[in-house]
């Protein structure tokens, strides 16, 4: 653990939460439902994965053993706001058939298995990334994983704290190695990254009424 990163961390961390407060984040009734949006929420913005939810709320689908026996068409049209939605329908079908097969479709038994060993599973089905994978276990399982995402990748790069061409594990590492491993430390510091992604660090960058405005830059 490097103590001035860490001091870093915290302090963006303490920033952030100042200016955007508590963000309540991941917004679900269930864990199954966290896991239905992380898969829809990939490529897309949040406002179309609300819709597509809602039709699935509506066709009483937020359960793994319904979406597994839904053909993939139905599911497709029920997500079809959410964008790419033969291919999530896919995913998500894969995802059901995993939970419910190995699981007998309960949630708690899955996320009491060992983080490593949960998430390789989890990675192992077709479509699931490292960021969805995350996703599932911080936000379904209250797992102490940091989630990256493309916009902790631009605000970090931006402060030097990541490199320009720094993978999804490099970033993530500099949470984990650096930071006391908190669920809820990890959930909220995620969320304000993209509040602070959406709302100040866009590609093009409105540092000058942004909360890390004093902090050094490098690219911006
Ligand atoms: S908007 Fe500017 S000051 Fe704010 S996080 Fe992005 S680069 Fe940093």
């Amino acid at each position: 653990m490097s103590i001035s990163k860490r001091i870093q961390l915290e302090h963006i961390f303490d920033l952030l939460y100042q200016r955007f407060g508590k963000r309540h984040w991941w917004p679900a009734d269930s864990p199954f439902e966290v896991v239905i949006g992380a898969v829809l929420t990939q490529n897309t913005a949040w406002k179309n994965v609300e819709k597509a939810i809602a039709n699935l709320k509506q066709a009483q689908m937020l359960s793994p053993e319904k979406l597994y026996r839904e053909p993939v068409s139905g599911i497709a049209n029920l997500i079809r706001p959410s964008g790419f939605y033969n291919q999530k329908a896919k995913r998500l079908k894969l995802v059901a058939a995993y939970i419910t097969e190995t699981w007998n479709g309960d949630m708690d038994a899955m996320c009491r298995k060992e983080t490593g060993a949960l998430r390789n599973e989890l990675l192992s089905i077709n479509g699931i990334g490292k960021e969805t994978a995350d996703s599932i276990l911080l936000y379904a399982c209250n797992k102490p994983v940091f989630v990256v995402d493309s916009y902790t990748h631009r605000v970090f790069s931006r402060h030097g704290m990541a490199a320009e061409e720094a993978g999804y594990d490099e970033i993530q590492e500099l949470f984990m190695d650096n930071l006391d491993h908190g669920t809820r430390l990890f959930n909220e510091y995620h969320a304000l990254i993209v509040e602070l992604a959406k709302t100040f660090c866009k590609t093009k960058p409105l540092c000058d009424r942004c909360p890390l405005s004093d902090l050094p830059r490098v690219t911006v």
